[in-house]
């Protein structure tokens, strides 16, 4: 039934579709896009919102002691020093001795390459780009440089190839608080949530009066001058990010570790995700901040690839803010009298790489075979349910004879549940088409019948399965069938 594409043919297909069908456009789209941002459409943004809502909902309704904040984008300067990402976030850059001009590695590389392919050498610049994403993966800045020399690759300005080491780039974006351009008035936008949590810990911990272990839950903006930006919203330069920190005793974040591990493990299940689809992949080398780290990864059509880390990061982050601030940051355990700073282990998903995860597990191309006539085929993307932007779309089978108006009232009786469509144009079989396009699981079909008996045909997305039942009944079954579990 399933149409089989390759994978390389696959992902641009799918990119398409999410532009087509208005689930996520370009940034900017009217002046060629801005690399690496992205707008979400109306569909696009209702399947977000979805995913976050659940997110939000299994943390701080379905685990006791989870509370939330909501911490600004801009922090104190020197939140950024104490975190390390003023010292060691970044990513690798290279100077042309002769113009002085200065490149990041990846573009300079893969301008390179794009001369290449319109030379005609498409594998040659294949190569060149699957080398120096090898490199970037590793941190081999050596490798990048000889990768430079080796290609023989010019300045575009001086026309040279005499270049210094490759060096490191801040992967954060800076601008100026107030009006005066100074040094001391550079703040930076968030590269991530987590240091808003940590600067609050002890405003959160007495104000919502918790007892360790706890956790706090955050969703909100991130941005990083990302280096590599070629996949989508894989890897986006602005982003939205969903972690949560959990304070816990010194000498139990084992324990802890093991059971985030498989309790994140579980959310991907309850949304419906196979878990072939699915892997742990633990770090070997981890951050200097953590003493241990693994990331949940997706098997997305460009491979297996991170979507969330679950990271124990010590007491690093608490201990830096108490040095830098000056302010202790520390937990007064009332069983025991002691003082101390609490170890943390933190769960960290990417908002837009799960949105990116659900349109790659549902996106589908069929073809249906018919036993008359040709076949025919459909795209149609199998979102769970309870994420679909659109839950129920009803079609009445006609413009006249009072259908229109049985739709419009059995809509009124459902919207304040869930999200629902009204559509007249076409036949019912376009329609439905459409559905399957932007994921809609049940479509409704209002017909004579339903004036006399208040049946109606209900038609189900990925089986298309039909069947006649009671608009009241078609209701109740929806509400059941959209609840995820807490
Ligand atoms: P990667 O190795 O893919 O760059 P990371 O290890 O730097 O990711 P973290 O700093 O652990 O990522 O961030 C936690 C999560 O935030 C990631 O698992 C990912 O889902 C998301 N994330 C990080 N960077 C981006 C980005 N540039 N665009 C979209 N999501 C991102």
């Amino acid at each position: 039934m399933n149409k089989e594409k390759q994978p390389d043919d696959l992902f641009p297909s799918i990119i398409a579709h999410a532009k087509e069908y208005g689930f996520i456009f370009p940034s900017s789209d009217i002046y060629e896009g801005l690399s690496a941002v992205y707008d979400y459409g109306p569909y696009g943004c209702e399947l977000k919102r979805n995913i976050r809502e659940y997110w939000w909902q299994w943390m701080t309704l379905a685990h006791d002691h989870i509370v939330g904040i909501d911490a600004a984008i801009f922090m104190h300067p020197t939140t950024w020093k104490a975190s390390g990402h003023i010292d060691s976030f970044s990513d690798p850059m290279i100077d042309n001795l002769d113009s002085k001009k200065r490149y990041r590695v990846d573009h300079l590389i893969e301008l390179h390459a794009e001369e290449l392919k319109k030379n005609n050498q498409t594998a040659l610049a294949d190569t060149l780009l699957q080398e120096m994403d090898a490199c970037i993966a590793q941190d081999n800045f050596t490798g990048l440089k000889e990768l430079i020399d080796r290609y023989k690759i010019k300045c575009s300005v001086s026309n040279t190839c005499n270049w210094t080491p490759v060096r490191q780039f801040n992967l954060m974006f800076s601008t100026q608080l107030g009006s005066v351009s100074d040094e001391a008035n550079t703040i930076y936008l968030r590269p991530e949530t987590a240091q808003g949590i940590f600067a609050n810990f002890l405003n959160v911990q007495k104000t919502a009066r918790m007892k360790i272990p706890f956790g706090i839950a955050q969703v909100g903006k991130a941005f990083r001058n990302e280096i590599v930006a070629r996949q989508f919203i894989f890897r986006m330069r602005e982003f939205e990010q969903m972690e949560m920190q959990f304070f816990v005793k010194p000498g139990s974040q084992k324990d802890w570790y093991i059971y985030w591990k498989e309790e994140r493990l579980k959310w991907y299940k309850n949304i419906g995700i196979p878990v072939d689809n699915l892997r742990y992949h633990d770090h070997v080398k981890t951050a200097h901040y953590a003493d241990a780290a693994v990331d949940i990864e997706f098997n997305f059509p460009f491979g297996f690839k991170e979507v969330e880390g679950i990271h124990s990061r010590t007491d690093f982050d608490l201990s830096q803010h108490q040095k830098f601030s000056g302010k202790k940051m520390q937990y007064f355990d009332t069983e025991t009298n002691q003082h101390f700073i609490p170890y943390v282990i933190e769960t960290s998903v990417g908002l837009d790489r799960l949105v990116l995860l659900i349109l790659c597990n549902a996106y589908k191309e069929e073809v249906i075979k018919k036993e008359n006539g040709p076949d025919d085929s459909r795209v149609v993307l199998k979102i769970p349910p309870p994420l679909a932007p659109i839950k129920l779309a009803v079609l009445p089978l006609t413009k006249k004879d009072g259908l229109p108006e049985i739709a419009r009232a059995f809509i009124d009786t459902c919207k304040t549940s869930f999200k629902c469509f009204y559509e007249e144009k076409d036949t019912i079989g376009k329609r439905y088409r459409r559905q399957d396009a932007i994921g809609t699981p049940f479509c409704v079909t209002i017909d004579h019948q339903t004036k006399d008996d208040q049946t109606a045909t209900i038609r189900y997305r990925d089986s298309m399965l039909q069947e006649r039942l009671p608009l009241e009944e078609i209701k109740k079954k929806i509400s059941a069938i959209i609840r995820l579990p807490l």
